[in-house]
């Protein structure tokens, strides 16, 4: 099958690298002319695993082309895939300026029938607002005689496991009521969907709401949690022993229920705060999506309150080793990142970052540029080299191993914040460390 693919990101790249390899022909479609260059040289501008031995492989076979050509892109694909950006708008509805963009691009470049898939995650409506402008721009161009349609096809997969995701998807949402579109929606997902029925077809509107509705009901089950660790922490329980203890419920389970430092990445914040908007829009209070996102906010300046109570508010001057900037592990993704807000407060506090996290660095460069207040380390190890305390924030495999000795020889004080509850707080404490961590009592040295 042909499709076309616009958005080189997270989504839109590993979507079309997908298909490719399971022998579809796919162009992807970019306006990053310098992002075009680098993934037709291999060059893979994130980090996903597995993504660049699939990108070198399905190019070499001929079935995977990167191009700013917009027009080629219409000309190739029968399906055409948009999965641009959606991000939050001054008043965090999600802005639909790129979504739209392709949508007049597609109609502008538009020969034959098209069937049009919003990859992209979009708010309930959207299908509607792109056929309505795609009617528009074929109207201006005398193609009335062309017909298309809107097809609703949210993605789900997560960063850090971004190629598994698509290549065994948990379920493919469908969301249009035309056969034919049905019919070769079946068809181009038809290698994805051989071990059990996974495809739901829906209307339209239903498909852009289960988008909003996983994210939502996940980013509930963070906030719900750090709620529960903060109510432990003040009333002397262990959040982990709870954590345990609810999660044997098979109507509750284990996933998703760890306390932390809040979530941070490019879907969670942003998918909250659309659908609160949307909702505020037709004149619906969404009450419990405001305070996930209130709590939310509020998690992620909880270690920093821990560090400076700690250090009885005297953080200037101090030097603090970062350990994890990626919003999360096995990604270099660094939107809404908790790790931000840690080391916002603490340079405002007057305070020095030492950081390392195994992906991000490059990323946090980017962000942060050359400041006198933050260095980026090589290694896990350098980063603790004088600082004053060493703060956990991202749970990265590497992380969960300490070299106790090293630790104590290089931090001026045996003192450890833990936004992941990566270690025990009795083996903390019995190695001779002060440990603070998420939803259990801090745990002063022996
Ligand atoms: P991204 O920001 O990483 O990538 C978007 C890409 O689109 C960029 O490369 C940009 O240059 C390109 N682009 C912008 N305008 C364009 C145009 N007119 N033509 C062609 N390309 C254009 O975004 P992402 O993380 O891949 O997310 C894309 C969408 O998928 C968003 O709506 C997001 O909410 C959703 N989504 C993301 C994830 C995730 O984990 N990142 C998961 C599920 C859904």
């Amino acid at each position: 099958m042909k499709i076309t693919v616009f958005g080189t990101g997270y989504v839109g790249l590993v979507q079309g690298v997908i298909l490719a390899n399971v022998g579809h022909h796919v162009v992807c479609v970019d306006v990053d002319a310098d992002k075009v260059e680098k993934l037709t040289q291999g060059i893979i501008p994130i980090f996903e695993p597995g993504l660049e031995a699939l990108v070198k492989e399905n190019s070499a076979a001929g079935r995977l082309q990167f191009t700013t050509d917009a027009a080629a892109g219409v000309t190739h694909g029968d399906v055409q895939f948009i999965a641009v950006g959606t991000p939050p708008d001054e008043d965090g509805s999600a802005d639909l300026q790129y979504v739209l963009k392709v949508a007049e691009t597609i109609a502008e470049h538009m020969q034959a029938h098209r069937i049009i898939v919003d990859k992209s995650t979009v708010p309930v409506g959207t299908a509607d607002k792109v056929r309505t402008w795609v009617a528009r721009v074929l109207e201006q161009h005398g193609k009335t005689a062309l017909t298309f349609d809107v097809v609703s096809n949210p993605e789900f997969l997560k960063e850090g496991s971004a190629v598994a995701d698509c290549q065994k998807p948990d379920r493919i949402i469908i969301g249009t009521e035309d056969t034919h579109s049905i019919e070769i929606m079946r068809e181009l997902y038809a290698p994805f969907n051989r071990n059990h029925e996974k495809m739901i077809v829906m209307d339209v509107r239903s498909a852009e709401l289960t988008k909003y509705a996983a994210n939502c009901m996940l980013a509930t089950k963070i906030s719900f949690m750090n709620e529960m660790a903060n109510l432990a922490e003040r009333l002397g329980a262990d959040i982990e022993a709870v954590r345990q203890g609810i999660g044997t419920d098979p109507r509750i389970g284990y996933h998703f229920i760890y306390p932390g430092v809040g979530y941070g990445g490019s879907c969670f914040p942003k998918d909250v705060q659309a659908l609160v908007r949307t909702a505020e829009n037709i004149g619906f209070d969404a009450k419990v999506l405001k305070a996930v996102e209130a709590r939310n906010a509020e998690q992620k300046t909880t270690l920093f309150e821990k560090i400076h109570a700690h250090f009885n508010g005297a953080l200037s001057g101090k030097t603090f080793a970062l350990w994890g900037l990626a919003f999360k592990p096995n990604t270099d993704d660094m939107r809404e990142a908790p790790s931000r807000v840690l080391m916002e407060a603490l340079w405002a506090a007057g305070a020095k970052v030492q950081a390392f996290d195994p992906e991000a660095m490059e990323e946090t460069q980017r962000l942060y540029g050359n400041r006198d207040d933050l260095t980026l380390c090589g290694t896990k190890e350098t980063a603790l080299n004088g600082a004053d305390a060493l703060v956990v924030v991202t749970e990265w495999q590497n992380f969960r191993a300490l070299d106790f000795a090293l630790i104590h020889t290089q931090l001026s004080q045996p003192t450890i914040f833990d936004g992941r509850n990566m270690h025990e707080p009795a083996r903390m404490a019995n190695k001779g460390f002060t440990y603070y961590s998420v939803g259990r009592k801090p745990l002063m040295s022996e």
